[in-house]
């Protein structure tokens, strides 16, 4: 991973904002950007990471907690991985519930945590306030504590992973750009790159956002499905009196909000309702990883942000930073072999959980390519999975704004996706939607997932979006 590559400011930080500028600009000045945007390498949250216990509850999958399970036991082993030091820090993590329904998702997610051993424990607003020193607690029903989750240095993991394979007799070529992959007879011969050829049986796509033009870039091309979307974060000045480096990150899920402490400061991002996919034709790296600030975007999870620690209105803020991050049609990862180039492996779209599950998802794919498949079932990360269909630019970029969001929505019963729809129907389609059907997707193709009576009326037409109804009978069914 080195999408993030760089651990400090490069070149001159911006001018320091206040809140109040912040959020008046958005309104006012139409969102111009404030200072110019640079690179940073956030520490990004690592195992239990703040992101990834609720992706996997939301997607309900087991292969999301094969990966993480896989990453947990060695947790420890990063203190000293490759003797690179990676910026670990044990600072446990506090996912908020400010509904009943965020709460039951919660519970649920804590037992399966316990299940796979990893600690936590679903915890009172109180306890809460007590943890975390800046937090506005009055609205929340309650939270769950993943004591040992931890953070780390994204670039920092990058090197030691980079040094520990080089002792271990990898080559590395650095700054070097793979034009496109050499297939002779439907199977991986070796890779052209900008500084010459590489012969090889075994070529792995794991070049992020890139991915999807690589995987064209072929003659025997390779649909690869993901998209990225910009991805805001902000990052502060120290609080008068700095935060402790071991202070919890904050998952607000129903506020869209994650935060975190940063050089005694706050780190503090979201996945809002409304993404915004970015469009790289005709643009080359450094140019999408160098996007503009966008207030008036940012402004609801600002405003979510300062609710939940109204202290912050007067610090200092010290930058935007707006950082492509990538996401898959289903938001699962994708890995595996091509069932168009034998040879050629890919392992991305990690839906903003690289870190989390990058351990767990890089071992698997390990065993795929030397024993022809993986030790546990994790089928449904398979790239066979996906056909031409869903790699339609359009498409894609529908349903990454989809995807994205529901990162930190809760995932229902009787959910299903709303964008890509009616790809495929059947000639039966008319009729049995006249009879009340009610539509689920599988690849492209419309399916009746069950039958609501025309005379039921309309209010049996909208779905409920709710645990504690369905918990207390208050359903339309
Ligand atoms: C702000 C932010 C916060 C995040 N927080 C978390 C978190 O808390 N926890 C978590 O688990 N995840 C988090 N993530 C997500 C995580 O950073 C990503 O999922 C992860 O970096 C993806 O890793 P990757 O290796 O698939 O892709 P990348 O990191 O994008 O790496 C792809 C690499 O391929 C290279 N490349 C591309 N094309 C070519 C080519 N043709 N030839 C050679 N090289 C090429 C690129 O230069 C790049 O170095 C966060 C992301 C963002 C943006």
């Amino acid at each position: 991973s080195g999408q993030r590559g760089q651990k400090e400011f490069v070149g001159r930080p911006s001018e320091p904002v206040s809140w109040q500028e912040a959020a008046g600009w958005s309104r006012q000045r139409g969102g111009q950007a404030v200072g110019n945007p640079q690179q940073v390498a956030p520490q990004l949250k690592q195992g239990r990471s703040g992101q990834d216990p609720a992706a996997s509850e939301m997607t309900g999958l087991q292969p999301f907690t094969h990966l993480l399970q896989t990453q947990y036991p060695r947790g420890s082993d990063w203190l000293n991985f490759g003797h690179v030091p990676i910026g670990y820090i044990r600072t446990g993590s506090i996912f908020l519930a400010q509904t009943q329904d965020r709460l039951i998702s919660l519970k649920r997610i804590n037992s399966r945590l316990n299940v796979i051993g990893i600690p936590s424990e679903i915890i009172s607003p109180k306890k809460v306030a007590e943890l975390h020193p800046l937090l506005n607690v009055h609205d929340l029903v309650g939270a769950m504590h993943v004591p040992e989750d931890a953070v780390v240095s994204s670039a920092d993991v990058a090197l030691a992973l980079a040094s520990a394979a080089s002792q271990n007799g990898v080559q590395i070529y650095d700054r070097t750009s793979v034009l496109h992959v050499m297939v002779k007879k439907g199977q991986v011969t070796g890779v052209e790159t900008d500084k010459g050829q590489i012969e090889c049986q075994y070529f792995v796509n794991c070049a992020g956002q890139w991915a999807y033009e690589l995987g064209l870039s072929n003659e025997e091309p390779v649909s690869i499905p993901l998209h990225a979307c910009e991805h805001f974060y902000l990052l502060t000045r120290p609080l008068e009196t700095p935060l402790q480096s071991n202070t919890p990150t904050v998952v607000d899920a129903d506020g869209r909000i994650y935060i975190r402490n940063w050089q005694g400061g706050i780190l503090s991002g979201g996945f809002e309702k409304n993404p915004k996919p970015i469009f790289t034709e005709g643009k080359n790296q450094l140019e999408i990883q160098n996007l503009q600030e966008d207030w008036d975007h940012f402004e609801p999870l600002l405003s979510s942000l300062l609710r939940r620690m109204p202290e912050l209105e007067t610090l200092e803020i010290m930058k935007l930073v707006n950082c492509p991050e990538t996401f898959t049609p289903d938001m699962r990862c994708i890995m595996g072999e091509s069932p168009a180039v034998q040879g050629y492996y890919v392992l991305v779209g990690m839906n903003s959980a690289g870190l989390s599950f990058g351990g767990g998802a890089g071992r698997y794919l390990a065993e795929w390519m030397v024993h022809g498949y993986p030790s546990e079932s994790i089928w449904e990360l398979d790239l066979k999975r996906f056909g031409a269909l869903q790699s339609s630019r359009t498409f894609l970029r529908h349903r990454v704004m989809e995807v994205m969001p529901l990162l930190y929505d809760l995932k229902v019963p009787r959910w299903d996706f709303q964008t890509g729809r009616q790809l495929r129907t059947s000639p039966l389609y008319d009729r049995l939607d006249a009879q009340g059907a009610r539509w689920m997707e599988k690849h492209g193709f419309e399916r009746p997932k069950y039958f609501v009576p025309p005379d039921k009326g309309k209010k049996a037409r909208s779905h409920v979006y709710s645990f504690v109804a369905l918990r207390t009978n208050k359903t339309h069914f």
